[in-house]
Formats: structure tokens, sequence, C-alpha cells
């Protein structure tokens, strides 16, 4: 076995792959940027080293520098996570010329499988089933209708480098097709520097399911089952879930034994995935096979018990795996969400900044949570803005999914927008309880975007409940200190207003020892808890229901989030609601004649100047965050009246860009 191995990664990759090391008694080496100089990764590991600047293309992805750090601290093997160099075959020949084992598959696996029409071509050899299409590359726009037509509408054109959902485009008619190939080229181009494209046959309905498979370096393969992966916004993983809802026993066994079949043909060693896209009659096609570790790969070790870094690891140092396909054995069920740092409510708009506060829920048996950031820490411009990975288990996929919800109650983050009520909002939809997923589950159910209606609470009067609870002990507590210091205990009222949304709600909340009792609009609620005043969270039971609420204040509001919905509500006594009905509404400043950052980032440049009339869809100003360039367009024909930041700027969210003149001058 390997005394000390280097992590080629960063976040919680890099951080994953360190437990499974230290538990196995292997010392870790790190590499970071210098942005990652107080990475948690770089904390973890036994030593670390610099490998350049921020921009991963000029320190994770080096191969030179990667490969000195592994000279300077003599570490025998390199695990490479996922994405940078994980598929890189250059760098596999690198390490092999200098003797130092890769913790991933062969050379030839990776040069073979990194190639979608290459991999097609061999899959269709080793007898695997693959999308109907065309394995020519596309010369131009009328070749890609004309083969189009050929393979039969609808189609999916596809750059054979493609990777990350890049490079894809569905064609319905001639039309799409040539527009499809313009700009599948153009974005494989600038994506991939290789502009390859194909046609394939689209599978209406799909379902992205996955065949994880195993394999030593002395011919032995198995397959561990499959992950549901159907849960995408733009062709990237959202959720993910081991086993599928939808497949049958005959039709996991021979989705296996066709993976295995692949690798085998391959002489696959390590841990590595084959794709397939499912239709609704439960054919099954070939995607492509990655050959690394998956992003996805935690539900896969709840049903198996395995760890797969540490059979990865075995297996690299030329062990045999210890047990074969019959040993195996698929129990319970798992499911994963990606937390991102980006805005759910604003296009996924990505966001940036420093958690200031950041607490993740506790682990258990059933619940883990890999992740590579700490309060405090940064969610920097320069790296994918994954904050973690969240992972719940059960015996069935409801109590898999009942446990994700509470987690995600659970997960408290400040100081950056996440998707957790976007998370928390498919956790909850009635669609994805039912498990009928496809890939286009979430342009289906949220047509126009993730919007605040579609994170509503499905009982608004408990939110009311808890809040008049929270401030019923905290007015309590308040009589209590000021009655020491005055000898005399001011009593606190049962009768309270509460105002959520624009809305009265007349309650009376009785404090008892446990709780409280609130009865509000006809209803009474049972709210159980020793919450304390100051504490951040109301772990308790509401009607026997458990439940996790998050809490902050807002003035005198109670910011209450759960289920991934907010309620700001604010609690006032009968007097104090009569007074506030006599108040006049606060209207919010105008900011329409405003162009507005959307987001933190650097504003590469402003494209009119004052005094300049603009139209409606026309560029403005170009804004850079997390390595893309957002063009903010004019919503409507106008006149620039002042520009209010210079290109270069560093802007935060809602700074404002520039001016236009009103109607009234
Ligand atoms: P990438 O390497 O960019 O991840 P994949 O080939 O793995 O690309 O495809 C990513 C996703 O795109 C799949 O999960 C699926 O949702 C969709 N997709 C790819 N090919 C097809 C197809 N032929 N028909 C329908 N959907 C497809």
């Amino acid at each position: 076995m390997f005394s000390k191995i280097l992590i080629a990664n960063r976040g919680e990759i890099a951080c994953r792959v360190i437990r499974t090391a230290r538990r196995m008694g292997i010392a870790t080496v790190a590499v970071h940027s210098a942005a990652d100089a107080a990475a948690l990764h770089v904390e973890m590991a036994d030593e670390a080293v610099l490998v350049g600047p921020a921009p991963s293309a000029e320190s994770y992805l080096v191969i030179d520098n990667i490969m000195k750090a592994i000279r300077d601290t003599g570490a025998e093997a390199v695990h490479p996570g996922y994405g940078f160099l994980s598929e890189n075959a250059t760098f596999a020949k690198a390490l092999e010329k200098e003797k130092v084992a890769f913790i991933g598959p062969g050379i030839k696996a990776i040069a073979a499988m990194g190639d979608k029409i290459e991999s097609k071509k061999l899959a269709q050899e080793a007898g695997v089933s693959t999308v109907p299409g065309h394995m020519g590359i596309l010369k131009d726009g009328k070749e890609a209708v004309k083969i189009a037509r050929e393979v039969g509408y609808p189609v999916m054109i596809k750059a054979s480098a493609g990777g990350g959902g890049k490079g894809m485009r569905v064609a319905r008619n001639d039309a799409e097709a040539e527009e499809g190939f313009h700009s599948a080229v153009s974005e494989a181009k600038s994506s991939f520097a290789d502009d390859r494209v194909f046609v394939e046959k689209y599978i209406e309905e799909p379902r992205h399911i996955e065949i994880q498979v195993l394999a030593d370096g002395h011919g032995n393969i198995v397959h561990l089952g499959e992950r549901e992966c159907s849960i995408q916004r733009r062709h990237q993983k959202v959720i993910e879930e081991a086993p599928s809802p939808f497949l049958d026993e005959a039709t996991r066994a021979a989705m296996g034994a066709q993976a295995v079949a692949l690798a085998k043909m391959v002489d696959y060693r390590s841990a590595g995935t084959v794709e397939f896209i499912v239709d609704k009659d439960r054919n099954f096609f070939f995607l492509e096979m990655n050959t690394r570790l998956q992003v996805e790969h935690p539900v896969t070790e709840y049903v198996t018990g395995l760890d797969l870094v540490e059979q990865m690891i075995r297996v690299a140092a030329g062990e045999k795996l210890s047990f074969g396909q019959a040993d195996v054995k698929l129990e319970g069920w798992a499911v994963e969400a990606r937390v991102y740092a980006e805005d759910p409510f604003r296009n996924f708009m990505p966001s940036i900044g420093r958690l200031s506060r950041y607490r993740p829920p506790e682990e258990t048996d059933d619940v883990r949570v890999d992740t590579g950031v700490y309060e405090g820490g940064e969610i920097s411009m320069y790296y994918d803005p994954m904050i973690a990975k969240l992972i719940a288990g059960g015996r069935t996929r409801d109590e898999a999914v009942g446990r994700m919800r509470g987690a995600l109650d659970a997960y408290y983050i400040r100081g950056v927008s996440h998707n957790i009520p976007f998370l928390a909002a498919l956790m909850a939809h009635p669609r994805f309880a039912e498990g009928r997923l496809s890939t286009g589950f979430i342009d289906e159910e949220y047509p126009e975007g993730f919007r605040t209606e579609d994170a509503l609470h499905d009982d608004p009067r408990l939110m009311v409940a808890v809040a008049a609870t929270l401030h019923r002990v905290t007015e309590e507590r308040a009589a209590a200190i000021s009655g020491q210091m005055h000898g005399h205990k001011r009593q606190v009222g049962d009768s309270w207003v509460a105002l959520m949304a624009g809305e009265e709600y007349p309650l009376t909340a009785v404090l008892n020892d446990h709780g409280a009792d609130i009865a509000v609009s006809g209803h009474t609620y049972a709210v159980r808890g020793d919450w304390r005043p100051g504490e951040t969270m109301f772990r308790g039971e509401v009607n026997a229901r458990p439940v996790c609420i998050q809490i902050d204040r807002d003035g005198i509001a109670w910011c209450l989030t759960h289920a991934g919905s907010q309620a700001d509500i604010k609690l006032l006594t009968e007097r104090g609601a009569e007074m506030h009905r006599m108040m006049p509404e606060k209207v919010a400043p105008d900011m329409s004649r405003y162009l507005l950052s959307p987001m933190p980032g650097l504003l590469v440049k402003v494209s009119v100047e004052a005094g300049e009339e603009v139209k409606a869809g026309q560029e403005l100003a170009v804004v850079e965050a997390m390595k893309m360039e957002n063009i903010l367009r004019a919503e409507r024909d106008g006149t620039v009246a002042g520009i209010h930041a210079q290109a270069g700027a560093s802007l935060a969210v809602d700074e404002k860009i520039l001016e236009f003149e009103t109607a009234d001058g």
C-alpha cells in the first residue's frame, strides 16, 4: 500500500479523498492555488504545495507544476478527483513516465472514452446499445440538416469533445438543425478548442441512468448498480439517487452487463461510470463513459456500503477486488442534492462572497455532508460554485427524501445566496415523490423559472404559530429581566396580531413548560421545543410534526425559513395592530430607471455613453462573474442619462451601473 498520496484537486472532493486516505493510514499532500491558501483541503492534508495563482488554468491544470509537487513531496500516487486533470491522458502519461501511480484507469481507457464519437464506436463493438444516429463529423449546416432528416427529428447535435452539458443542441426541424449546428460548433470551439459535432436521435422523455463499475488490474470487473440523475438543469445534474425508481431487475441486470462488457473492452481499471439515456419504455442507450470518480458517487456508497475511494486506492496499489458480483448487495435508498452558491430566484445567477454563517446539518449514519467550505470562508469567482453535496439515505425512497428535507431545513448558510429553497421545493414536489422523473422535469415544472410562488409553505399558519411562540418567549424574558431591575414584572398578554405578507392573523399564544399553544384563525398549533432567545434555529415539534426552522431578525420582524420558503412575520399587540393600520404604506423607491448589477462581479465594459439613445435588447454593459460574461441588455427603448460605474470596477449586487432619462426628463 502507498504511504503517501497527492490529491490533484480542491474543494469537497479533495477533502473527501483525504478523509479516506487518513482512515487507511496514508499520508496526504494537497495542492492549492494562491486563492486557496486557507482552503479546507489544505488544512486537512498533512502537507500542502502551492501550484500557482488563482485561475485553474495557471494552477490546478498545470501538469508540470503538479509533477513538481509530486517530486518535492515524494508522493507515490495521485488521486485526481473529478474535473481538472481527472480525464487527461497527457497527465496520466506524465505520471507513468515518473513511475507514480494514477488512482484511476489506464491511459488507453481514458483516451478511448474521452471522445464521444470514438467511445460510441467502441461501445457498439462491445455490443452495447447506443443512441441511433450518425457517427460522422458534420461539415456544415447543410449537411447537419441532411443527416438530421435521415436520423429523423427530433435530433441532438452534440460536440464530440463535449462535457459538462456544453456544445449540445436539440433540433426538431430543419431550421433548428441548421441553427443548432452553428451554435453547437461555436460553443464546442470556445469550450473545448475542438469544433467536431455529430448528430444522434433525441430520446423523448429521457431519463439519465448510469451504472457504476469497479475493476482491478487482474481482470475482475463488477458493477455496483445504478444511479438516476434525471433532475438536471441545463444538462447538469442537480439531484441524484440510487437506486433508480424506474428500473426493474431485468433492465438493471442488462445495463450492468453491458457496462461491464464495455469496461472489459478497454481493459478498465478503477472506478468508472457508464452513462445511459433511458426512454419511457425502458429502452436504454449508451451516452458516454466517465473514467473517474463521479460527483454523485456517495449515493452508491450508501446502498452498497463500499467506500469507492478506498477501492480506487487499493486497485491502484495493485490489490485484487476482495469481492465478486454475487457479493454486491444493494440495500436501502440514497438521494444527493447539490448545494450551490447561486440565486434560484434570479435565474440561478452565481453568487460569490464570504460565508458569514455556515452551519451544515449534523452528520449521522443517514445524513452525509461532503463539503470543502467553512464558516468565514470565501466562495470565489474562480471555481465551481458548489458549496456542498448533501446525501440522505433510508430504508425506502420516502425515508431518504424525508431525511433530505429535514437536512435541508437544518442547513444554515448566510453571506451568499444558495439554492436550498429550490432543492427543498424539488424534494416536496408531488411528481418527484411519485418518481416520474425526466431530464425535462425542471423546465416542465418551472416553465417561467423558479419563482417565490414556487417556494410557498404548505401551511403558512404554522410559520405564524412558531413566530408567535418565539415572540412570546422573547417578550416573557424581556419582562422578567426588566422586572428584576424594577421589582415589578410587567404582564405579557396572550392576544397578538401577526402580520405576514400583507395579511393580519389575530391569535392567542399561551406559554407552557414545553413551548406554547397557539390558536390562529380557528386552528390550534401545539408548538413544542426549548428554543431560547438568540438561537438561530428552532428545533422541536408542531402538532407532533418534527420541524427545524431557521430564524433571522430584521428590525422587529421574525424571518423564518422552513421547507425552502421564507416568511417575514411581525407580531403586534392589538393596540399596535390598530396603529399599524393607520400607518401610510412605505413605497419602494423606483429603481426602474437604473441599470443595476444583477450579481457581484467585474464590470468588463460599459457599451453605451451618456446621452446615447438605446433600443430594447441593445447591449448596455458586460459583467463577469464565475468566469462567465453576462451581457446586460436594455429592457426597453430609452436614453442614457449618465454612467455611474466605469469598466474595471468591482460591483456589488444591485450596484448602479448607469441611469436612463425618465419620461418627464
Ligand atoms: P456531457 O458529457 O456534456 O455531460 P452527455 O452526453 O453525458 O454530455 O449528456 C448530458 C445530458 O444531455 C444527458 O444526461 C441527457 O440529459 C442529455 N442528452 C444527451 N444526449 C441525449 C439524447 N440523445 N437524447 C436526449 N437527451 C440527451
